[in-house]
């Protein structure tokens, strides 16, 4: 750990962050599965971000850093991002008594806009893709006054996100295996990088979908790399990492002992798996630690698993036919 240029985010950031989140983020619970320990013959345990106010664990990172702006006097905060983390920056943002807005292509289903828009937020229309969306954040940015928060490449963001590890170390202190949901990179960077600083020899697994596993690709070629988007199960998996990455990819390759990559029948089984012997509804993205169990893919350790599940947002008629196919 020594090795790593990780200068740049401490613990002190974490506990930081946990004072800014408390009253304003859920603890969420640390609960044993009694299936998949039985299943796997060592204590799982899951790590239930389901339970935030806004369904996902987004809400941590999205908290401290809107409150982090709020401090320098930052009144009004902006992102493109249409799902959880969009849900999270309007909820934190209504929270903390800042204004927000949340830029979105044309395209986007108005179900989802009128989520994001149900939470306070500023919807904001603006051309026919995401890159077109992101365009309209940067002029609110520039001409607006507003602040932009990035999904996962953020310090601020990343310490937020990385509330969780502590959590975890805190109630499970000789927790063996970390398993986590892999994307940008900000859960994963956050949640290993607090667990190891607090126990070192915790082994932190990411899981990605195969199709489009920016991260996964990056690492192997070396730097960040753009990959084709494809549609998951994991939607909240989907997208880049930017290819001016500034944290997450150094933070992920330092920290990572691990990535597995799921196909979609995997997923699909994670995601009936925790409807039907866990009651737990979750998202696709939420699901992939799961399912890399029930794959065999986690190598047995001695002591406790602690499986990230990391949201429940999932369209309700999706789930229904996840939880009802064979
Ligand atoms: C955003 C998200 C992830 C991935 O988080 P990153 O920080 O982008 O890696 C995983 N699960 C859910 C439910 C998410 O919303």
């Amino acid at each position: 750990m020594s090795s790593l240029s990780l200068s740049s985010l401490s613990l002190a950031d974490v506990y930081r962050a946990r004072q800014r989140l408390a009253g304003r983020v859920a603890l969420t619970p640390l609960v044993a599965s009694a299936t998949l320990s039985a299943c796997v013959g060592a204590p799982v345990h899951f790590k239930l971000e389901t339970v935030q106010p806004t369904g996902s664990f987004k809400l941590r990172g999205a908290t401290n850093a809107v409150a982090h702006l709020a401090e320098s006097g930052v009144k009004r905060v902006v992102t493109a991002s249409t799902g959880n983390h969009g849900r999270a920056l309007a909820y934190a943002a209504h929270a903390l008594g800042m204004e927000s807005a949340v830029c979105m292509s044309s395209l986007v289903p108005q179900n989802k806009v009128d989520a994001v828009a149900a939470l306070g937020a500023r919807v904001v229309i603006a051309g026919k893709s995401q890159d077109e969306a992101q365009i309209e954040a940067q002029r609110l940015m520039r001409e607006e006054g507003y602040a932009f928060v990035p999904p996962f490449d953020d310090l601020r963001v990343i310490a937020g996100q990385a509330t969780i590890g502590l959590e975890i170390l805190e109630a499970l202190p000789d927790t063996a295996t970390l398993v986590v949901p892999l994307s940008g990179g900000g859960l994963f960077s956050g949640a290993a990088f607090a667990a190891k600083q607090i126990r070192p020899d915790v082994r932190a697994i990411g899981v990605s979908m195969a199709r489009g596993a920016a991260m996964h690709a990056s690492l192997a070629a070396g730097h960040p790399v753009d990959v084709e988007e494809s549609k998951t199960l994991a939607d909240s998996l989907g997208g880049g990492i930017g290819l001016d990455n500034r944290h997450t990819f150094a933070l992920t390759r330092a920290l990572a002992d691990e990535i597995i990559l799921l196909g979609e029948p995997s997923i699909a089984r994670g995601v009936a798996h925790a409807y039907r012997e866990e009651r737990l509804v979750v998202e696709g993205a939420g699901a992939v630690g799961m399912a890399a169990l029930l794959d065999g893919k986690i190598e047995r350790r001695k002591g406790p698993i602690v499986i990230v599940v990391s949201g429940a947002n999932i369209d309700m008629t999706v789930h229904h036919r996840l939880v009802t196919e064979g």
